[in-house]
Parts: C-alpha cells; sequence; structure tokens
C-alpha cells in the first residue's frame, strides 16, 4: 500500500471530502521542494498558503523545535512557562504594538479579534450592550467557524451552516466610499485582509489602507488587520499594511508564525486594546504553549533581520516581471499581488486553473486554483532564483 493511487484511494474511504487536493502524495521535502512517495520531486509553489514562508524543515526552525520538544511541551496557561515571555515581547515589538494574545490557528485569531473588537466596543468606546457591529469587506476570507462563515460572502463558505451570527456589515472591497457609509454609532471595528488571498490576491487601490486608517481614526473604530497570510514578509515588507505606511490598531496573525511547523496564530494590539481580557473571559488549551513559543520566536528572529522581506522583494520584482510578459503574449488576462505573491487569471482558452495546476503537476510544480480561472504562485521566501525560474519555465510551457 505504498503506491499513489492506493494512498489516495484510501484516503479518500476514511477521511471526509472537504478537500480537493492534487492527485500527489508527499513524502518528505526540504527548502523549495516535495519529494512523493514514489520519489518524484516537485516545486512547492504554494508554501502552504503562506504557513511555509521560512521553507520546508528551516534548519533554525527545527533546531529550536527540536531543543523544545526535549525541555517541555505543554504546561498549558494555569502555570507560566519559560519561553512565553520573550515571545510575547518580541512579537508584540516586531508589530510595534505592546501586548500578545496567542491562539492556535487562524480562524481562533480572528474569533478572537472579534471578541476583542466587541469587548473594546462595550467597555472603552461605550457602545450600547448588544449593539455592537463590525464592517467587514465581501469576498473576505478570515476562516471557517460558524461565526466568521456567517459574515463570508462566498456560497459554499456558508451553505447549510446557519442560523449565522448576527453583527456584521459587509461593504465591497477597496471602496472607501462604502466602507465610510457603513460605520455607524455601534461600529466597533473593520476588519480587512490588507490583500486579498483567497480572493485571489486582490491588492486594494493605491490609498485604500491609509482611507481606511484615517477613517476608522476619526470615527474612533478599531482597525483590524487579517495579516495572516499578507505578513510576515510574503510581499517584500513585514506586513503588507507596511506597503501604505499603515499601522492598524489590530494585527492577525497565523500561518508563517508557526514556521510551518506547529500552528502558531496571534492578535497583537497595544494595552488600551488587549487590555480589555481579565482571566476567564477568553482562552486556549493550547494556545501560547512551550514548543509554539520557541517555533515562534525563531519566527521572529528570522523576520528581525530584515532578510527575508528583502528577498520577497526582490525575488518577487523579478516573478512580477515575468509574469507582465506572460500576460503580454494574451494566455494570462491579469496578474495580480506584491513580493513573492501573485494570483494569475488564466485565460479560459488555455483551461481551467484546476487543469492548469494539474498540468504543473506532470511537469513537477505545484500551485493550487483559485475561483476557477485563478492560480495562485506563493513559493517559500528562501526559494532560489534559478527554480523560480525553472518554475515560470514551466508555466510557460503549460501555457504554450
Ligand atoms: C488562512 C487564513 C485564515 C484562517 O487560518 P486557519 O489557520 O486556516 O484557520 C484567516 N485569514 C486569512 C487571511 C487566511 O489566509
Amino acid at each position: 500500500m505504498t503506491t499513489t493511487e492506493d494512498l489516495i484511494a484510501a484516503a479518500e474511504a476514511h477521511s471526509a471530502h472537504n478537500y480537493h487536493p492534487l492527485p500527489v502524495v508527499v513524502a518528505s521535502a526540504e527548502g523549495a521542494w516535495l519529494t512523493d512517495v514514489e520519489g518524484r520531486r516537485y516545486l512547492d509553489m504554494l508554501a502552504g498558503y503562506s504557513a511555509l514562508n521560512f521553507g520546508h524543515g528551516n534548519r533554525r526552525l527545527i533546531e529550536a523545535a527540536e531543543k523544545q520538544l526535549r525541555r517541555v511541551t505543554l504546561t498549558s496557561r494555569a502555570f507560566h512557562h519559560d519561553r512565553f515571555a520573550e515571545f510575547c515581547a518580541r512579537l508584540a515589538r516586531l508589530c510595534g504594538k505592546e501586548m500578545v494574545l496567542p491562539m492556535n490557528t487562524g480562524a481562533e485569531a480572528v474569533e478572537t479579534a472579534v471578541k476583542t473588537a466587541r469587548k473594546w466596543g462595550y467597555q472603552v468606546k461605550g457602545v450600547p450592550d448588544g449593539r455592537a457591529r463590525i464592517v467587514v469587506a465581501a469576498d473576505n476570507f478570515h476562516g471557517r467557524t460558524t461565526t466568521i462563515v456567517s459574515f463570508s460572502t462566498d456560497p459554499e463558505a456558508r451553505a447549510d451552516y446557519g442560523p449565522f451570527t448576527p453583527g456584521f456589515d459587509i461593504v465591497p472591497y477597496g471602496d472607501l466610499e462604502a466602507l465610510r457609509a457603513a460605520v455607524t454609532e455601534d461600529t466597533v471595528a473593520v476588519l480587512l485582509e490588507p490583500i486579498q488571498g483567497e480572493a485571489g490576491v486582490l491588492v486594494p487601490p493605491p490609498g485604500y489602507l491609509r482611507g481606511v486608517r484615517e477613517l476608522t481614526r476619526e470615527r474612533g473604530v478599531l482597525f483590524v488587520a487579517d495579516e495572516i497570510q499578507s505578513g510576515l514578509g510574503r510581499t517584500g515588507r513585514t506586513f503588507a499594511c507596511d506597503h501604505e505606511g499603515v499601522v492598524p490598531d489590530v494585527y492577525v496573525l497565523g500561518k508563517a508564525l508557526g514556521g510551518g511547523v506547529v500552528p502558531v496564530s496571534a492578535v497583537v494590539a497595544d494595552a488600551d486594546v488587549l487590555g480589555v481580557f481579565k482571566p476567564g473571559e477568553h482562552g486556549s488549551t493550547f494556545g501560547g504553549n512551550p514548543l509554539a513559543c520557541a517555533v515562534a520566536l525563531e519566527v521572529v528572529a528570522l523576520l528581525e533581520t530584515g532578510e527575508f522581506q528583502q528577498r520577497a522583494a526582490e525575488l518577487g520584482d523579478h516573478l512580477h516581471g515575468e509574469l507582465a510578459l506572460l500576460t503580454e503574449s494574451g494566455r494570462v488576462t491579469e496578474v495580480r499581488g506584491r513580493g513573492l505573491w501573485a494570483g494569475v487569471d488564466i485565460d479560459p482558452a488555455y483551461g481551467s486553473g484546476r487543469d492548469v495546476s494539474e498540468r504543473l503537476m506532470e511537469r513537477g510544480v505545484l500551485v493550487k486554483d483559485t475561483h476557477g480561472a485563478t492560480i495562485r504562485i506563493a513559493p517559500p521566501l528562501v526559494i532560489s532564483k534559478d527554480d523560480l525560474d525553472w518554475g515560470l519555465d514551466q508555466l510557460r510551457a503549460v501555457l504554450a
């Protein structure tokens, strides 16, 4: 039972079909490369939706994890442990904020941000009890919990999951006037992805994030930036908000924060925001555990050097230059993105996003399609320029 077909059949027989993976069965990985159970190698141009910004098996992250595995892995927050304070302090400093609330998955961090904004709204802003509202953008992706899908506009993400959580107002992404009109006395937060990842790597119009910042400041509303996918180096800066010189009130982080080793997420803000929580009011058994803190602290240390951000910026310029040439050839209708992150819309004449992904797989490159005609390119930031060029050669060949 080690052939690809057998393993896929067994997975289909014994797991819920909530994904439609490409027919590759990965056995090991290093850097930007994966090896399947039959020894074939693939260039990873998805990087776990940016959870693997620092590459597979990053030496420093694996060493940090191994060292911590032998010391202590879990205490629960019932006790202090010796990796917690440094992780929180260093992550807060990276964000230019005062406090961190660690969780595990991205969705939990978004839930935590929603709770933070509501509690802040009642306790600090003085919104009457039960009236708090949060403005979000259409085509958002913030995770899969019942509250989060309550404010999704994706029918697939919502169907048959009601009743839904009230208290959210949805406006078109990138439309500052719509946002302005949606903010009322009861609005406690605006929650946005600074670049919409799942929607197809949608970059908002220039000035939008700055406009959101000014509007939320004027109206006494928290600006909550979901940087789970866009943050931690992917776009060529530490945060996608940095491209407009914008500092939100609340960062929501996940994915790459766990270094591709363990799930680590966090809400990061100043004490006047995160200070609303008192003991017992929110928590997580695994949030901020010693193993998670040890790995995430090493992630923060990698980002403190700035070298990954710079690499993403340089290789990203190269990537977008090459993709622009493909657009000129007419096979690609649009390319969006920033840094080592691109949404590439394929002319349907050359196949669907899924078709292109499967043909790339046959040529040893793994990507993921989204919304039918789009493929998303987001290799680990450690990818070499030669490997990136080779991956782009395969894309050109598939679209030839
Ligand atoms: C992936 C993602 C999430 C959800 O993270 P999970 O760890 O899958 O729960 C939330 N927001 C954004 C922007 C994401 O990309």
